[in-house]
């Protein structure tokens, strides 16, 4: 099952409480995937792919209407890879009643956003429920909710607009896609629609991925360091080796000679550890002060610009 079905499934089995949270979410799953159909409008369907929303929808319809008249069609593609689940309200009075309480101009303002955050919740986990889809967070951070209309798409802007939500929309082969890519926005939204497990499960691989992404930046920034200390030590060794081949260590001063030794016998120490090898110990910078030296003598010797 792909995160998307694990989300669907877990907001599938949320039933808000409110009975005017109970008709915004209907009616977001309504205007998405809805039709009131027949000669005398006396079909009222909602689609969907999933017959565990199906059962939800039926479930809110009975819970605010117990006497409507419904029906469930289940129709499978040829293929029967896909099906098409259909819960239809019987009769005119019925689609009629169902219809006037999903235009109820007491609880939408003037372009049919609900007034209540309550309901506005509910209206996105209907709009998800309908037409939404998320991508499992180990691949990439992507939320969204497609609709072949264009005032559909800008009220679900709207909606995550007035709940401090962060989306876009695009188009994609005539469809209008409104979507959030950031993982904390994706986060928000899906705590506001009550998506609680789904919640953790991507908060879970969220923190994973932060510090994996943090634990590599540090075991590169040390393979540097520990490249960079090797190097050096690997430059230090054959100036002594070259030293010692053409004039011999002895001709170094007894400060240098015991620097060159203590290198010698330690091709892999750091400056400060050299430095604690030294009796009497000495500090990074007083190592390294004679190591310079070292170097520029190893210079001199092979003909070279100390500098270079
Ligand atoms: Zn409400």
């Amino acid at each position: 099952m792909t995160f998307s079905d694990e989300t669907r499934n877990e907001l599938a089995r949320v039933i808000p409480s409110a009975r005017c949270c109970r008709i915004a979410e209907l009616n977001a799953m309504y205007e998405l995937d809805g039709f009131l159909l027949g000669t005398n409008n006396q079909y009222l369907d909602f689609n969907n792919s999933s017959p565990v929303v199906a059962r939800k929808i039926l479930l809110l319809l009975k819970g605010l209407y117990p006497d409507l008249p419904t029906q469930v069609l289940v129709v499978k593609s040829r293929s029967r890879r896909t099906q098409m689940c259909t819960v239809r309200v019987l009769g005119r009075d019925g689609a009629g009643q169902v219809y006037q309480d999903f235009k109820d101009q007491s609880v939408l303002d003037e372009s049919g956003v609900p007034r209540k955050k309550c309901c506005r919740r509910a209206y996105l986990r209907g709009a998800f429920l309908s037409r939404g889809s998320i991508t499992n967070p180990e691949r990439t951070y992507h939320l969204e909710i497609s609709t072949e209309q264009t005032l559909l798409a800008e009220k679900i802007l709207a909606i995550m607009a007035s709940l401090n939500l962060e989306a876009g929309i695009t188009q994609r082969k005539g469809s209008l896609v409104t979507y959030m890519k950031d993982g904390q926005q994706i986060v928000n939204l899906l705590n506001l629609m009550g998506a609680h497990s789904s919640l953790l499960h991507f908060e879970n691989v969220r923190v994973m991925k932060d510090m994996r992404n943090q634990i590599n930046r540090l075991v590169n920034c040390e393979t540097a360091n520990v490249d960079k200390t090797v190097k050096a030590a690997m430059e230090q060794l054959e100036d002594i080796r070259l030293i010692d081949e053409i004039i011999g260590l002895e001709e170094l001063s007894p400060k240098l000679q015991e620097v060159a030794k203590v290198r010698l016998a330690n091709p892999y120490a750091s400056l400060q550890e050299l430095g604690e090898l030294m009796l009497p110990k000495m500090s990074k910078s007083g190592v390294n002060y004679r190591i310079r030296q070292i170097r520029e003598k190893a210079r001199e010797l092979d003909g070279l610009d100390p500098e270079s």
